[in-house]
């Protein structure tokens, strides 16, 4: 174990769906308690994990930074490769995992497929990006290089809805630039961030990337960590908050991916057929558990009706089920938690008298998983819950505009800034109306096409910090500017 070198089985068998363990050092360990997850689609109970505790937490943190003495000096190459050998580990597993992601997410089989590999294509490309130092002159006749220096020891905290994407995206940031890194998957989602920990072991020198599984104790005792200088964190608004003041002690770095509330708004020139059953598709992907899904449509009055009647029968034709069966297109939403705030929301819905034109039932019965028909509401209030909050779940506002201005600053009338999207022929209209949106990533005629190369992040509460492209590898350095003299 540990040896950098290209991928191969020759660690011993690797079983998806057997033996979760904790990798501390490159090793695999058990720890004393243990814990289960729950398989939303059935409510069966899935295999222990560990329940790592300080004990696991100092282990894992020691063996972080004495690899960091060596592994921040290997030289970029090789860093690379080791990466590019884990995508190949991955690879040669991807079935296996794509398995155990609809097994333990819930996600339908082409869903979890396509995450895999969509992380394999955005690991492969950040690996070839070219991130060197930079040089400059001052007036002053100094030669300086701006050098990109790893930081240490860092963090990974990981939400339950893109298990596998976003492990390996915060790892390979971290690693590839000379960083170690402890990762923390959701406790509600454990099962393949531990098996990527397993099969990390064999790509990486022990300590370089470690995976920890634990329960609500174990975050903040690693954003708490005296040791730990950054904290890589995906999750909600609330949490990022905890984290930001934890890790303010010791003066951590932090990226923050937070909570989205992502306006469309779509004007009255597009073409209905097309463009309604898109944004039902991007608003209901994964079930509506996306950062960057869209959760508000604004639609130009004089089509509204036309994109309404549109939206709903597209929605009414997604099958909801066990994304183990063909032709499923919406999974449960992952847990109980999540189906408990998005049932709250169609209660809501009666309660204030909101018209729901699609879904909105529940087939949850006894033993039977956290299923939710994906609901449209039809004009709900500006200052309703469903638009003002993210639901995170199958459940969509439709809401009309006439005056551009207006609609603008209801898109913006909100603390979250993470994604938004214009629909329009008029691409120079769409644009003007683009440019005004406080968001991250704003869209013309697309929302959540993401790209390797280009840097992700929330503006307001929905983040601090970016990911992806050269930025993401900036945010696990240092800067040095290193002045020679003449
Ligand atoms: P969450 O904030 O409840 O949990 C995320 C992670 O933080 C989990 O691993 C959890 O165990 C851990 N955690 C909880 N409390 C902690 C604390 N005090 N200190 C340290 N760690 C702690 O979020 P979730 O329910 O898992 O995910 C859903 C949320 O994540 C949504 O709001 C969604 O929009 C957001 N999200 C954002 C992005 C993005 O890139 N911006 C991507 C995916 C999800």
């Amino acid at each position: 174990m540990g040896s950098i070198g290209p991928y191969s089985d020759a660690g011993g068998a690797f079983n998806p769906f057997k033996g979760y363990f904790n990798s501390i050092d490159g090793t695999l360990r058990p720890t004393k308690e243990t814990r289960h997850g729950t398989n939303p689609a059935t409510l069966e109970t899935l295999p222990e994990v560990p329940v790592a505790t300080e004990k696991e937490d100092q282990a894992a943190v020691s063996a972080g930074q004495r690899a960091f003495k060596s592994w921040s000096q290997k030289p970029w190459s090789t860093r690379r490769d080791a990466v590019l050998s884990f995508a190949d580990a991955i690879e040669t597993h991807a079935q296996g995992l794509a398995e155990l992601l609809t097994m333990e997410q819930g996600k339908p089989t082409s869903l979890a497929t396509g995450e895999v590999s969509y992380t394999l294509n955005w690991m492969r490309g950040m690996a070839k990006i070219e991130f060197i130092d930079e040089m400059r002159t001052t007036k002053q006749g100094f030669k300086v290089i701006i050098r990109y220096v790893p930081l240490g020891l860092t963090v990974g905290i990981l939400p339950w809805n893109y298990p596998v994407a976003q492990l390996c995206q915060k790892m390979l940031q971290a690693v590839l630039t000379g960083n170690t890194i402890i990762i923390k998957p959701s406790p509600f989602t454990p099962y393949c961030g531990l098996k990527l920990g397993e099969l990390a072991q064999r790509c990486f020198p022990p300590g370089v990337v470690q995976v920890l599984s634990g329960d609500n104790l174990l975050g903040p005792m690693l954003t708490g960590h005296p040791d730990i200088k950054k904290i890589s964190f995906t999750g909600s608004t609330a949490t990022g908050k905890h984290i930001m003041q934890n890790a303010a002690k010791t003066l951590k770095r932090v990226t923050l991916e937070l909570g989205g509330n992502d306006p469309a708004i779509v004007c009255k020139d597009v073409d209905v057929d097309v463009v309604a059953p898109q944004i039902a598709s991007l608003a209901f992907y994964n079930s509506g558990q996306v950062c960057l899904a869209i959760k508000r449509v604004y639609v130009h009055a004089s089509i509204y009706d036309s994109f309404k009647s549109v939206v709903v029968r597209h929605v009414n034709g997604l099958k909801v089920g066990n994304g183990r069966e063909d032709g499923v297109a919406l999974g449960p939403v992952q847990n109980q938690m999540q189906y408990d705030k998005v049932s709250g929301f169609l209660s809501a819905a009666e309660k204030e008298g909101w018209t729901v034109v699609a879904g909105g039932v529940s087939t949850k019965q006894p033993g039977t998983g956290y299923f939710i028909q994906p609901a449209v509401i039809d004009r709900p209030p500006d200052d309703s819950s469903i638009v003002t909050e993210e639901p995170f779940g199958p459940i969509m506002p439709l809401l009309a505009w006439t005056d551009k201005d207006d609609v603008i600053s209801r898109a913006n009338d909100t603390p979250m800034g993470l994604g938004a999207s214009v629909w329009s022929k008029n691409l120079d209209e769409a644009r003007s109306i683009a440019e005004k949106l406080e968001a991250g990533s704003v869209w013309l005629n697309a929302h959540l096409a993401l790209d390797v190369s280009v840097p992700f992040g929330g503006h307001k509460e929905s983040g601090i910090g970016c990911e992806g492209g050269i930025e993401g590898l900036k945010a696990f350095c240092n800067i040095q500017s290193l002045y020679l003299s003449s």
